[in-house]
């Protein structure tokens, strides 16, 4: 096993171990019909316990813990993360603020991890829109197929704004399944020539 790879095992340990009294706290409420889900389209899961049993210093614990987590905690969170996002939306947009500030936008792979992790909590905060026309920059620039799927998905239907862009992805799509599907997902509607690809080969 690669250094880098133990490094990242226990990264993620260390944010499982961080955080892990919160999540316990977040989960310490439950309905009567005992449900462990924390959404539960039924009985509203512990999310809806949780917010009925809310007290002001809980929420002052879970917004202190907010103060020092990252994107990375957010998604290891799973449902949890979800909730923060919900429930405390401007905590997420720091969090997200302070990531982007520790992001190298000149870093093809940083600026797409970035772009593609803020994207599920806080696309519309200025700090993500401001890296969001960073990338689509270098996406244009480097044409790395990644960073395209990465900015294509962030933009959705606002892709059609950026000509150039579409150029390039929609050249890159014909060799590139992902590329294309996403293309098709968001754009088929908008974009014609997006449709004319279906069903040809990937690879001519
Ligand atoms: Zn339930």
């Amino acid at each position: 096993m690669s250094i880098a790879s133990v490094m990242t095992q226990s990264n993620k340990k260390g944010v499982f171990m961080n955080f892990q009294r919160l999540i316990s706290q977040l989960s310490q409420f439950r309905f009567r019909c005992g449900c462990a889900e924390v959404y539960c389209s039924t009985c509203g899961g512990r999310a809806a316990a949780l917010n009925q049993n809310m007290n002001s210093d809980l929420e002052h614990e879970i917004k202190q813990h907010m103060e020092k987590m990252t994107l990375d905690d957010l998604i290891e969170m799973k449902d949890w993360g979800e909730y923060l996002k919900r429930e405390y939306k401007q905590e997420v947009h720091k969090i997200v603020e302070r990531e982007a500030e520790g992001v190298d936008s000149t870093d093809i792979t940083q600026l797409d991890m970035f772009l593609l992790h803020g994207r599920r909590f806080a696309r519309s905060s200025p700090a993500y829109q401001k890296m969001l026309t960073e990338g689509v920059s270098l996406a244009k620039k480097n044409k790395d197929e990644s960073l395209i799927e990465t900015v294509l998905l962030a933009l959705g239907e606002r892709a059609v704004e950026y000509q150039d862009l579409l150029e390039v992805a929609l050249e890159k799509s014909r060799n590139n399944k992902n590329l294309h599907r996403v293309l098709y997902n968001k754009l088929r509607e908008a974009v014609p020539e997006v449709r004319g690809y279906v069903g040809k080969p990937n690879n001519r």
